[in-house]
């Protein structure tokens, strides 16, 4: 089979009831660009019988390519594992839970076809979503905005296409802790936004649990910025200015035999304030320092129970091969 043209990603973690549409309007879509295409369904662990769908999908049609994982590893790295399986001379990255619509694939070939190299789909709109959601989703993106040197676009999500140039050049990038979206704003190349209306899930319920959502923005922000240790610096200059103006007012106040700064709980004030803004300082040292620990043990980002080739070999015998 020569390289297809167009691959199309989708992270699975129990997806099950998602599945069978996702294909179809995947299909439908990519059927009506007239080029050759792949799907490449990468299976993140899931337990809910998603693995089976999977393959039983890619023994219908060779254009699915499955790459299952041996265990959970998370979207982003899920996502990365498709990029690293992919030969399309673009790809296009799509959640699998169809929030983002499959048919806006071909607004984002159509800029690719302009000559850009990143198109992200910007969420002007975003359906059945909890204000919560939505409301810590806006603050962190501008939060990340302000704090990082790589100007991260607004509102967007890992829903974007990604010329073959940049998912190869993405593809050296083996860092552990992956914000796909910023790195591909990272690597350059001419980028553009195409802004879209998010809908609401199509079936099941959201696989982005708080703890995973935190762990995300902390990725996002040690990844690309060094804000947070600059912290430490910022604090311990203010409080060591402030105590130096303190010294020539408490003098005069003693001279003047006026009010004077009496009294333990002045003191226990600033000791526990100090106290606390550096054990912060050590929590947000050993943030950084854990990660590059990570770094330097240099385990692979994931592990394959099954890549696409193996397929064949994986049908019970009874299965009827097409
Ligand atoms: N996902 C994954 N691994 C995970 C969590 C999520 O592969 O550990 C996939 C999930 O199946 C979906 C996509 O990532 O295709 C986005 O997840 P979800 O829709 O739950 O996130 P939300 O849209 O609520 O932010
Ligand atoms: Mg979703």
């Amino acid at each position: 089979m020569t390289s297809p043209v167009l691959t199309i990603i989708a992270p699975i973690f129990n997806e099950i009831d998602n599945l069978p549409e996702l294909y179809r309007r995947v299909k439908e879509t990519m059927d009506s660009t007239g080029e050759a295409w792949e799907l490449v369904l990468v299976d993140d662990g899931s337990s809910d019988g998603s693995t089976d769908a999977i393959l039983k999908l890619a023994q219908q049609d060779a254009r699915v390519r499955p790459v299952v994982f041996a265990r959970n590893f998370g979207h982003q790295i899920a996502v990365t594992a498709g990029l690293d399986y992919s030969r399309g001379k673009a790809v296009v990255i799509i959640d699998a839970d169809l929030q983002d619509p499959p048919e806006m694939i071909l607004d984002l070939v159509a800029k690719w076809r302009e000559g850009y190299q990143v198109v992200f789909a910007v969420r002007a709109e975003r359906e059945g979503e909890t204000w919560f959601k939505t409301f810590t989703a806006k603050l962190f993106y501008r939060i990340i905005f302000r704090i990082t040197d790589v100007k991260i676009p607004l509102d967007t999500g890992d829903f974007r296409l990604l010329d073959r140039k940049v998912v190869d050049v993405m593809n050296h990038m083996r860092e552990r802790d992956r914000f796909l979206r910023g790195m591909s704003a990272w690597v350059g190349f001419k980028q553009i936004g195409v802004s879209y209306k998010r809908s609401a899930r199509f079936a099941g319920t959201t696989k982005y649990t708080f703890r995973k959502m935190f762990r995300l923005a902390l990725n996002a922000v040690t990844s690309f910025s060094y804000f947070p240790l600059q912290l430490a610096t910022y604090i311990g200059f203010i409080s060591a200015g402030l105590s130096i103006l303190f010294i020539p007012v408490v003098l005069v106040l003693r001279l003047l035999a006026k009010a004077q700064l009496t009294g333990q709980a002045t003191t226990l004030i600033a000791v526990l304030f100090l106290g606390g803004v550096q054990l912060i300082s050590l929590g947000i040292l050993g943030e950084y320092i854990g990660r590059i620990y990570d770094e330097v043990k240099g385990r692979p980002l994931y592990t394959v129970a099954h890549a696409p080739d193996e397929v064949d070999t994986l049908l019970p015998p009874s299965s009827p091969i097409k």
